[in-house]
């Protein structure tokens, strides 16, 4: 490295020698080795483990016809598309993906985008820019803030899901304003109210974009997410969704009106300069979007739910903190299949962690900046397939080495994404 200046930047930054320190002493819960991702149970590094780390929600990404269709895309036509959707890149699967994803949302248009990140990238850097507002939601996803850094508009945060203070800061904005929230929250696996962000929206004349990525194929009657449980898809200009969790494939999409698509097409950059989404990708989206429309798919939902449930039920038992059921307007709740364990501290995640891993259940950590300070947690996911023998296993080992802690949970939301 020639520059000392980065190589001591390197060397003093807090992250690196963390992530140096824990993974020299094999305690390090990231970047673990999977000989297998997908199933309910799955052997990582020699030892078989329940998995509750993977977004497989809904158990498409190892789903026979899902993988039959993906391959049936590559043996078609080859391993990628070796260019741009402008230029070389687009194949009859894309634009029939994007009707797919446009009729099963009830837009006018749909369009791919190679991941759900770059999908946020584009869309928001393309819709806004110099002299509009952002106002985001503070748990709202890393790559939200990215975008709305890229779009060089001004960004204003409001508090998780406080629509009070949502309307305080639009009273406050300037030029066009896009409000954007998660459908879903990936993290802690809440929904955002979005019948009253909806209303207030509409009073300040504000656009609004819902990231579906959590909630697509998992949530409403259709499975499209959570605005559709809130019924209020018609009230929302921009829905986001990536192909890559409940839909088992890999890719992101934003279903919107004409000049929303038409806008995206002619602007987002990470639509227009990166490499299409490959055959195998769009093959293994289209069968589980089709299936997720049958009877087969909406089941699959079902279970999936029913084991969330399950879950929580059984954290709450055992004295566990975890995420409160989310209110519908209609007085029902819902909870979504991500159950997160609250540890607090980065010690107390890892360390729980480690037991649970070397009792053979997989958690996914997240800790700062992920989630606030102080708000470090086992992000537990269910899928469609999981027992309640495996789920057991998971809330046992919990009981076991997290014991209620006397804590008070700090009102963090100090997210740094
Ligand atoms: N939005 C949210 C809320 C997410 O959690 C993620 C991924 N974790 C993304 C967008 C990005 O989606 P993808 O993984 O398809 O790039």
């Amino acid at each position: 490295m020639s520059s000392q200046l980065i190589l001591d930047r390197i060397r003093h930054d807090k992250r690196v020698w963390a992530y140096r320190v824990m993974r020299d002493s094999d305690q390090l819960p990231f970047y673990r080795v999977m000989n297998s991702v997908n199933a309910p149970t799955v052997p990582v590094e020699g030892r078989e483990c329940v998995m509750l780390g993977s977004n497989n929600y809904l158990g498409m990404a190892d789903h026979p016809k899902v993988r039959e269709s993906a391959m049936a895309a590559l043996r078609k036509y080859g391993t990628t598309v070796t260019g741009s959707r402008l230029l070389n890149g687009t194949i009859d699967l894309h634009i029939e993906l994007e009707a797919e994803l446009a009729a099963w949302h009830g837009t006018k248009n749909a369009l791919l985008f190679t991941t759900g990140y770059q999908a946020n990238l584009g869309a928001i850097s393309a819709l806004v820019g110099v002299g509009d507002t952002v106002i985001v939601d503070s748990a709202a996803h890393a790559s939200i803030y990215d975008a709305a850094r890229l779009s060089r508009a001004k960004i204003r945060a409001f508090r998780h899901n406080n629509a009070a203070q949502l309307d305080e800061r639009l009273s406050r904005s300037v030029g066009a304003k896009l409000v954007i929230v998660d459908g879903l929250y990936s993290m802690e696996g809440d929904l955002a109210p979005l019948d009253a962000i909806a209303d207030v929206c509409e009073k300040h004349d504000a656009a609004l974009m819902v990231d579906e990525a959590h909630s697509v194929g998992v949530l409403g009657e259709r499975r499209t997410g959570a605005a559709e449980l809130y019924g209020v898809e018609k009230r929302i200009d921009v829905r986001m969704g990536s192909l890559s969790k409940g839909l088992g494939s890999t890719g992101g999409f934003v279903c919107g009106n004409r000049d929303i698509v038409d806008a995206l097409r002619a602007h987002a950059r990470t639509f227009l300069f990166t490499t299409a989404a490959v055959p195998a990708t769009l093959g293994a989206a289209l069968a589980s979007v089709r299936m997720l429309q049958t009877d087969e798919g909406r089941e699959r939902g079902t279970r999936t739910l029913a084991n969330a449930t399950y879950l929580r039920d059984g954290l709450v038992a055992a004295g566990i903190p975890t995420v409160d059921p989310s209110p519908l307007p209609d007085g029902t709740e819902v909870v979504s299949p991500i159950v997160p364990a609250f540890c607090y501290t980065e010690l107390r995640v890892s360390n729980t962690w480690r037991k649970l891993y070397d009792e053979g259940v997989f958690a996914a950590v997240a800790m700062f900046p992920a989630v606030p300070q102080n708000k470090a947690m086992l992000r537990l996911c269910v899928q469609t397939e999981h027992t309640h023998s495996q789920l057991d296993r998971a809330i046992d080992a919990l009981t076991r080495h997290l014991p209620p802690m006397d804590f008070q949970e700090t009102d963090a939301t100090n997210y740094a994404a």
